[in-house]
């Protein structure tokens, strides 16, 4: 609210700004760490700014593959604005890809969890929830959203008998994703692999967890397609 305060102040009060934790940070440090990277805040409330800016600023952060907080997603009289902010980061994001939401942070009945871009219900949002959409560079890691560095050329997929590789009948519901004990796997997409998910080289072990619990027989460990 500093904003309307020095407008309205106008150099005639004195106004004094008092640095405080946003409801985004507060929400990343309850869902781990998935602002550790480049992000963007958008609000979704388009009661001061018309949905047409509001949706051409989350097609240019879904493009630029940034981490995206979403504030005011849903409110008594907006049902639908969250749902279509989602479908256009799906646009580019892979199904996997983690999304987080915490409702009332810092606030008695405080409530958080992690799904996917695939798997997340709008429905569950309210006024008092912000919702976090990873980047590619984003994972679950012991059940905690995790933004590392990332990279310009993304993952490079893993190899040898012991990795696991996802097809492209991949439904991206982040099942094995959720899974994994090592964390290798990653929403990833790069024109390159159609499969929306990796798995990161160096990690997998190969114990086929994922194998056994991916509902669409989607991934499969490397040594069984090599005899296929
Ligand atoms: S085989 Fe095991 S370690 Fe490898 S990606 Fe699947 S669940 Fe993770
Ligand atoms: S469990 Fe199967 S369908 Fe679900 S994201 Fe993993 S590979 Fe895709």
């Amino acid at each position: 609210m500093a904003s309307p305060a020095l407008e309205l102040a106008d150099g005639r009060i004195d106004v004094t700004g008092v640095p405080g934790v946003t409801a985004a940070l507060a929400a990343g440090a309850v869902l781990g760490a998935p602002l550790g990277h480049d992000h963007a805040l958008i609000s979704l409330s388009d009661l001061h700014t018309q949905w047409q800016v509001i949706e051409r600023r989350v097609r240019a952060v879904a493009e630029a593959d940034l981490v995206t907080c979403f504030y005011n997603p849903v409110s008594r009289t907006r049902n639908w604005q969250l749902g279509r902010a989602l479908a256009i980061l799906a646009e580019h994001r892979p199904p996997g890809t983690p999304v987080g939401w915490v409702r009332d942070v810092s606030r008695p009945g405080e409530r958080a969890g992690i799904s996917t871009l695939a798997g997340f219900d709008p429905a569950a949002a309210d006024m008092h929830t912000l919702v976090v959409v990873g980047s590619s560079a984003t994972t679950v890691v012991a059940g905690r959203m995790v933004t590392g560095p990332g990279t310009m050329a993304g993952p490079e997929p893993a190899t040898g008998p012991a990795a696991a590789v996802v097809t492209t009948a991949c439904r991206g519901c982040g099942a094995c994703l959720l899974t994994c004990p090592e964390h290798a796997i990653r929403p990833f997409r790069d024109g390159r692999t159609m499969a929306p998910l990796t798995v990161l080289p160096g990690r997998c072990t190969g114990c086929g967890e994922c194998v056994e619990i991916c509902p669409a027989d989607a991934i499969f460990l490397a040594e069984e397609v090599m005899t296929w």
